[in-house]
């Protein structure tokens, strides 16, 4: 049914990079057979989904939307994708994104621009827009994306979509491509807030081949749906709420404010003071890791190999200056740049400094309050086009999600209502690390 679906809408969404349809149904064939056979199968045995393409699965391409990974089949599984394939859910395809994960529109395909399903003159958002126009046009029951800087939340948002960015080391990011390791976190993106409690149990867990990845126990996040949420403290900061901040958005969260306090929650006003500096220092640190990161791509190891150059750093350059798009070169530059001797004090070393205070300053506000409750984005889907020769505007689109990225923390988008337009709306709760229940429990009351 998903298969058909996705042949029946993807001319108009474009959410897939690749579909795997005759390995789909192969799998769905032996995942019956084990059930005739009365085998003991996981919870979501047989359960379509399907994959942001930076993140690795054995056997298929992984291409990162890239003319440089055109080509890539990885080795070997990421963790995430091991444990999926291990828990029997069935992988229909890799979603499309923005190259290398850099972007806020998916305009940044090099295969592909993915629509938005509730108005296809419209951007799904990004990075990860092909894995939210795929839940919002029911081309598979959860997917996979990766958030670095909001590139979960933001498209669930634009999309109207459940998205999750979990706890900096709660997902392992062994065999996701890097963009920037000190942000760059796994999360799926669901219909709703009990499929997403069920898609993060099948992917969270300590995995000894991510450094960073947090041996703690983690909990059966099914056990937050439906509890009570009397007396829970929510705060409403100020800066989330300011002139840049589309009316109607910021009236729709007021609203799921007036909500919670209606359920017996107690919502108050904080400040936040720190919040303009968080998408400098996010656009600082993660360009700097990129640059760092992408160096990999020589055409000597992975994927494409320019045809024609002189000699050994020609060939490097040339296949560089063929294989990524502007963005991607944009960033490179930006990063090598801020960690070339001279500046790293001043612009690397500083953007660190700033990620501690505001990293304290969240720390302060959880002191006294169970979540933070923020518009996700400044503004609803914007049109293809218009933003795209306008990186510092493409830019803006991050603001409220970023600083979640800076401090580790995890967050949860979810639709709050429709503009004027009728273009979804999305409400952004944010919790201590590794309380992703608390974000589950509030969500799910609320819708
Ligand atoms: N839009 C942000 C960027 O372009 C976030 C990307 C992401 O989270 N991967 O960097």
């Amino acid at each position: 049914a998903y298969l058909d679906r996705i042949n029946t809408v993807e001319d108009k969404v474009e959410a897939y990079v690749n579909v795997f349809e005759e390995d789909a149904i192969k799998e769905a064939k032996r995942v019956d057979e084990k059930r005739a056979k009365g085998e003991e199968l996981s919870e979501l045995a047989g359960i379509p989904i399907a994959i942001k393409d930076n993140i690795c699965t054995k056997g298929t391409k992984t291409t990162c939307s890239s003319k440089m990974l055109y080509n890539f089949e990885s080795p070997y599984d990421a963790t995430v994708s091991d444990k999926l394939k291990k828990d029997d859910l069935i992988i229909l395809g890799k979603l499309n994104m923005d190259e290398f994960a850099m972007g806020s529109s998916t305009e940044n395909s090099y295969f592909k621009k993915t629509k938005n399903p509730w108005d296809i003159t419209r951007v799904p958002g990004g990075s990860s827009g092909g894995s939210a126009a795929a839940i919002a046009a029911r081309e598979a029951v959860f997917t996979l994306g990766s958030d670095t800087g909001g590139s979960i939340r933001q498209p669930a948002s634009y999309c109207g979509v459940v998205g999750m960015k979990p706890t900096y080391g709660a997902v392992s990011r062994y065999g996701l491509v890097a963009f920037a390791s000190s942000l760059d976190q796994i999360g799926p993106i669901t219909k709703d807030v009990k499929d997403m409690a069920m898609a993060l149990q099948s992917i969270v867990g300590y995995d000894p081949m991510d450094s960073s990845s947090a041996k703690i126990d983690y909990p059966k996040y099914i056990q937050a749906i439906g509890q009570d949420v009397k007396g829970m403290k929510i705060a409403l900061p100020r800066e989330y709420f300011s002139d840049g901040i589309q009316n109607d958005i910021k009236e729709k969260v007021l609203e799921v404010a007036k909500e919670f306090e209606k359920l017996g929650a107690i919502v108050e006003e904080v400040d936040l003071k720190t919040t303009s500096y968080a998408l400098p220092a996010y656009y600082l640190i993660s360009s700097a890791e990129a640059s760092s990161n992408l160096a990999r791509y020589d055409g000597v190891k992975y994927g494409y190999r320019a045809k024609e150059y002189d000699n050994l750093l020609d060939l490097y350059k040339q296949t560089r200056d063929e294989a990524f798009g502007t963005e991607v070169k944009r960033r490179i530059m930006l990063g090598t740049y801020a960690l070339s001797s001279g500046y790293y004090d001043a612009y690397y070393k500083k953007a660190q400094q700033v990620r501690t205070i505001i990293k304290n300053e969240f720390d302060q506000v959880f002191n006294n309050y169970d979540i933070i409750l923020t518009p996700t984005v400044p503004a609803t889907a914007f049109e293809v086009g218009a933003k795209i020769d306008n990186p510092i505007e493409m830019y803006m689109n991050d603001v409220c999600t970023v600083p979640v990225n800076i401090a580790g923390l995890p967050a949860l988008s979810m639709n709050c209502g429709f503009d004027q337009k009728g273009l979804p709306i999305g409400v952004q709760f944010i919790g201590k690390a590794f309380d992703e229940s608390t974000l589950l429990k509030m969500a799910y009351a609320y819708e």
